[in-house]
């Protein structure tokens, strides 16, 4: 067992595995270190992903997506190729949009095989306690006993409550902006699998949405997403969920007679990027990093793609080349703008949010695009327009007449 690492990335999730193909690729040595015993289990997923032909719309300047999501069958579940949005009111918008409906295990240990066959090392079962001395060694629990090693590059990929960015000195995910999730996995539904549903409405999901996600064969991920400033004091996320099964007038037709097989859950970082992912000897990716899209809590692609860069950047550093800056500014300028313009339309979306009566006041100015649109991470007309209309909207529906 060596005592000192070129890199050491902490979490074998999508952004690690990624960080660690690519460096393991230029013959450098990369130890991934993941505490859960096999990777991929349990998941914390709605597994779905964007279909490559769609990520020239939501994220153009990242051409490295066609290459890093052209994913095997067997990874793949089930394919959609429309969205069904059903606003608070219960209007339903639909428009087209290609998914791939992902095994988030099988593309997880997908991901990871990458690595350790480009020459990463793996281990499971082993948790990194701590960080120490900005960086250069870290803490580790294997087997019992406390590991000291070091490393010429840590990589923060833990995850969205992530311990290495705090020991690091690079900060963490604003709590007041994360995402409480849960999610069944349901058999006997009754859903198109050529579908993906959104639901939206305080009852139900406040300050997120519901979904159903079709993995085919009558089996659906079927979940929700809130965030606790907009939720009823005392009302858990698990009451919502059963709340949206069993009573959601739409949603519970075809879901009230299915079985739960599964259930799990986790954090979403809904409130954009750290201001800085990078020091001189660490980087952070991914769910770390808040690297996921605000106005949707898809975070696979983006940490796919910034734990390509960063492999890159720290390729070049081992090279002798430049510092880690290069990270931060090869991200930023392949799915920065997006990142940073979904936030402002999630903020947009929490004023609208905070009325089931505003929301439904914007779509009827906006029409149904407005939802696609915000979902894609675009709004179909100048974002200052929108930010001004909601304003409006919200304080004349909320002066006294
Ligand atoms: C319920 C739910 C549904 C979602 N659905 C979707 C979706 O449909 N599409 C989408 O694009 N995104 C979705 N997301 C978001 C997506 O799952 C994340 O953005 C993605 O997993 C980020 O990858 P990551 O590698 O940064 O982090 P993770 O996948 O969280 O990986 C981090 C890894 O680090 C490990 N780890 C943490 N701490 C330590 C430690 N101290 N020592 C060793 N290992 C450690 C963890 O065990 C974990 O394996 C969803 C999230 C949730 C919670």
């Amino acid at each position: 067992m060596k005592g000192k690492h070129d890199v050491i990335v902490v979490g074998a999730g999508p952004a690690g595995a990624s960080v660690a193909r690519r460096v393991a690729e230029s013959g450098f040595d990369v130890l991934v270190i993941e505490r859960k015993r096999e990777i991929g289990h349990p998941i914390q997923c709605g597994e779905l992903v964007p279909a490559i032909e769609e990520f020239s719309k939501i994220l153009p300047k990242a051409e490295r997506a066609k290459r890093l999501f052209d994913l095997p069958q067997w990874v793949i579940s089930n394919n959609s190729s429309r969205v069904m949005v059903c606003s608070s009111s219960k209007k339903i918008y639909e428009f087209k949009f290609n998914s791939n409906i992902i095994d988030r295990s099988r593309f997880d240990k997908l991901l990871v095989m990458n690595a350790t066959k480009a020459g990463a090392e793996l281990w499971t079962s082993c948790n990194v306690i701590g960080a120490r001395n900005g960086g250069k060694e870290v803490l580790v629990k294997k087997e019992a006993k406390t590991l000291r090693i070091e490393t010429d590059v840590l990589v923060a990929a833990d995850g969205p409550s992530s311990k290495m960015t705090r020991d690091v000195g690079l900060g963490s995910n604003d709590p007041r902006n994360l995402g409480v999730t849960i999610e069944y996995l349901m058999g006997g539904v009754e859903v198109d699998p050529d579908i993906v549903e959104v639901y939206f409405g305080n009852e139900y999901a406040p300050g997120g949405y519901a979904w159903i996600i079709p993995k085919g064969e009558g089996i659906a991920n079927v979940g929700l997403g809130i965030r606790t400033p907009f939720s009823e004091k005392g009302v858990s996320v698990k009451e919502y969920l059963k709340r949206f099964i069993d009573k959601h007038p739409i949603a519970s037709r075809n879901l009230r007679k299915g079985a739960i097989l599964s259930t799990i859950g986790g954090l979403v970082p809904l409130g954009g990027p750290l201001q800085r992912t990078y020091s001189d000897n660490v980087i952070v990716v991914g769910d770390a990093a808040g690297q996921v899209m605000p106005t949707n809590g898809g975070g696979i692609p983006i940490a796919v793609i910034c734990g390509d860069i960063g492999g890159e950047a720290i390729v070049s550093k081992l090279k002798g080349g430049s510092s880690l800056v290069l990270y931060e500014k090869v991200w930023r300028k392949e799915v920065g703008k997006e990142l940073d313009r979904g936030l402002k339309i999630r903020k947009i979306m929490d004023i609208a949010m905070q009325s089931d009566r505003i929301t439904e006041e914007v779509y009827g100015i906006f029409g149904g695009r407005v939802i696609e649109s915000a979902l894609h991470g675009r709004l179909p007309m100048p974002l200052s327009v929108a930010y001004k209309t909601v304003v409006r909207l919200s304080r004349s529906l909320k002066a006294p007449s």
